[in-house]
């Protein structure tokens, strides 16, 4: 039995793990200690609990618990990054490279340091979505403090030359921070091989609870300092003051065991179902994937349909399937995704398109509907268009 409507929305947000809400549970009402209280067993046991997660997120990107900061998710994680490395490298310089590409987070965080005196490199990105390592290259200054650049994209599932990015970072002395919010959980993610100082994660995209994610900030060769955004307390190493959020916390540590335990099965489930999904899709007329299909996360798929408009297919799919034209942050807007007319599609595709994705509890039978639901929207809306009329004219012309 379909339960209505299908979710197909998994990298605006997933559902709690069962196995993540029992783990949390506990520390709600029995273990509630804070986990800052030194003097009794309920600080003990709240901080066990806590240290216990801390390993749990680092093992699962290779890195060491103590380079591990909780936040409240990657927004925050975005913020810290960015600004925490403009304030404590002001001496050292104030350039910025980044991409045209990358979450909200990252870009607004980058035009408010704009004005804030920072220099902002935004780099293009190829047909394809990636990043030209080249015209990295030419971008570095003397000045430049940080690269940031997205581990995998969340519109297109696109994911970047990190291991590339880290290097080039490295050989030039710049700080390397990666949004990989998308990213961790589904597919290998390591800061050591990708040579990545700085990365941010957040519970709710690998099936933990909202509200929680860290910051990987590393501690050694090099040590990276952050100038801190939320001061008080001194939790965190003094990186991030206020009293932790212990159940959610708790949360985003099992949610991290279960990917890494199994994360090689869940993909090749998923890429699979994608494949069919889009497979089914492209037999569409006029239908095109947006990014590259050899450098992309296995659990997304985004595709345009010339002629119509992203919103016109969402209002009439929105019945039977839960789908987004791109990123949850700037649904609702008519104009076409920065992402997509970042990589240069053209406007008349990049109007039409739709995010899929898929995750832990998507099954054949959600995906043999939604193709079925696609198709019929499809078919109907165009029977409607004007649009697609003078399309198809011009194309017997
Ligand atoms: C979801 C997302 C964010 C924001 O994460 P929150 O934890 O919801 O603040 C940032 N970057 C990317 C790539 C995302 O997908």
């Amino acid at each position: 039995m379909l339960r209505y409507p299908v979710y197909l929305d998994y990298s605006s947000t997933t559902p709690c793990d069962e196995r993540v809400l029992e783990t949390t549970l506990p520390y709600f009402t029995k273990f509630f200690g804070n986990a800052s209280s030194r003097s009794h067993a309920f600080g003990w046991r709240a901080d066990t609990a806590v240290e216990a997660a801390r390993k749990s997120v680092a093992s699962l990107i290779g890195a060491d618990p103590k380079e591990i900061v909780f936040t409240s998710g990657s927004t925050e994680g975005c913020n810290l990054a960015l600004r925490g490395v403009f304030e404590m490298y002001a001496s050292k310089g104030n350039h910025i490279i980044t991409t045209k590409t990358e979450h909200k987070a990252v870009l607004d965080t980058c035009k408010i340091l704009q004005k804030k005196g920072a220099e902002v490199t935004f780099l293009n990105v190829s047909k394809d979505g990636i990043v030209d390592t080249e015209e990295l290259k030419a971008a570095i200054k003397p000045e430049t403090i940080l690269i940031a650049v997205m581990y995998a994209n969340n519109e297109t599932g696109v994911v970047q030359p990190v291991k590339e990015i880290g290097a080039i970072a490295k050989q030039h002395n710049i700080l390397f921070f990666s949004d990989a919010t998308q990213a961790v959980g589904k597919i290998p993610v390591n800061v050591e091989q990708d040579h990545i100082d700085i990365l941010a994660l957040s519970a709710h995209k690998i099936y933990g609870p909202k509200g929680v994610g860290a910051l990987y900030v590393r501690r050694r060769n090099p040590r990276v300092k952050l100038a801190a955004q939320i001061t008080g307390g001194a939790q965190e190493n003094n990186l991030r003051s206020g009293t932790l959020n212990v159940p959610a916390i708790v949360g985003l540590g099992r949610a991290c065991e279960i990917c890494r335990a199994e994360m090689p099965e869940e993909a090749a489930r998923l890429n699979d179902l994608r494949n069919q999904l889009q497979l089914e899709l492209l037999k569409i007329d006029e239908s095109y994937v947006n990014g590259s299909l050899e450098h992309r996360l296995p659990q997304i798929c985004n595709i345009s349909f010339r002629s119509l408009s992203s919103s016109q297919l969402l209002s009439v799919l929105n019945k039977t399937l839960a789908v987004s034209s791109g990123s949850a942050c700037t649904s609702g807007s008519l104009d076409p995704s920065f992402v997509l007319k970042a990589m240069g599609i053209e406007d008349g595709l990049a109007r039409g398109s739709i995010r899929f994705s898929i995750g832990r509890f998507t099954n054949r039978e959600e995906i043999d509907f939604a193709i079925t639901e696609v198709k019929k929207a499809v078919e109907k809306l165009r029977n409607e268009s004007f649009e697609w009329t003078l399309f198809q004219k011009g194309k017997t012309r």
